[in-house]
């Protein structure tokens, strides 16, 4: 039980301090949406999953605190094409590394997944144009998909 505690009052500590070194001044909300963000959710999360794990924060808080992540590059952005803004961390080991990674999503399930291990590829565009976000998405089938035949019957 002791080391338990100790093992969790620390790991606090960290992300505190992850959200102070990410230029974010930490309030307990903030504390308490990032805390929740790294605890909760290993993959990619929406608006929704985190209101669902926090009913008592109101959902516009939510909701800028969550832009408030992404401005300071603790959280990835992704448009899926679902219409619904999702975010993920960026690298759950490492939140300020920076290094952002590709997604992929299923056209038959309907899933995204983080690809941690898949780093952004570098693309160098022409003189004028200011690059503010890339996002990068696969499309395709997701290898659970594929194993269920679902591409052969979904072919017609
Ligand atoms: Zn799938
Ligand atoms: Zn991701």
């Amino acid at each position: 039980m002791w080391g338990w505690k100790k093992r969790k009052s620390m790991s606090n500590l960290t992300e505190e301090q992850t959200l102070r070194n990410a230029g974010v001044r930490v309030t307990a909300v903030r504390l308490l949406v990032w805390r929740t963000v790294c605890k909760e959710f290993t993959g990619i999360f929406n608006l929704a999953d985190l209101e669902e794990a926090l009913p008592t924060v109101d959902k516009s808080t939510l909701f800028r605190t969550l832009g408030l992540f992404s401005d300071s590059h603790l959280l990835d952005t992704i448009d899926d094409g679902t219409g619904s803004q999702k975010y993920c961390l960026r690298s759950a080991d490492d939140p300020l590394s920076g290094v952002r990674h590709v997604h992929f999503s299923c056209r038959l399930c309907h899933k995204t997944v983080c690809l941690t291990n898949i780093p952004l590829p570098e693309v160098s565009l022409p003189e004028g144009f200011t690059v503010e976000n890339v996002e990068y998405v696969a499309k395709g089938v997701c290898p659970q998909c594929a194993l269920k035949g679902w591409t052969r019957l979904d072919k017609t």
